[in-house]
């Protein structure tokens, strides 16, 4: 059995058990799938992507920007601040010269690109602007 998300021309999103892709294929040329919520028969499958509630591209954003604020929310609780000197302090971690613990900062792309290459393990991640409430 596989499982495939599916989507009507109406942009109703489902999902739908199929014995193999072959059965999909038949199934929908047989017009035997419809959109549980308009009955439509014209079904695609669903482009893989992450699950976000909403369906305009606005609410879209708008579910994107409240994961990466949380995520910023989460390293802001969980990693020490070193500002400007996160190339310096990464590297100091990587080889052991400072307290092994998560750091988060800034650094210019020529030292991160330096830090892959010396096999330093770091992520980039876009950082939102919070809301002034
Ligand atoms: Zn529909």
């Amino acid at each position: 059995m596989i499982k495939y998300d599916l989507k009507c021309d109406r942009g109703h999103g489902f999902e739908a058990w199929f014995r193999n892709s072959v059965g999909f294929d038949e199934q929908k040329a047989a017009q035997e799938i419809a959109c549980p919520e308009c009955g439509s028969a014209a079904i695609e499958k669903a482009p893989m992507a992450p699950r976000l509630p909403g369906k305009t591209n606005s609410s879209r954003a708008a579910a994107v920007r409240r994961e990466l604020l949380a995520l910023r929310e989460k390293v802001e609780q969980e990693c020490d601040y070193v500002g400007n000197r996160f190339a310096e302090e990464a590297r100091k971690i990587h080889y052991g010269e400072s307290e092994a613990r998560s750091i988060y900062g800034e650094t210019s792309g020529e030292n991160a690109k330096q830090l892959a290459e010396e096999g330093v393990a770091f992520a980039r991640i876009p950082w939102v602007k919070k809301e002034s409430a």
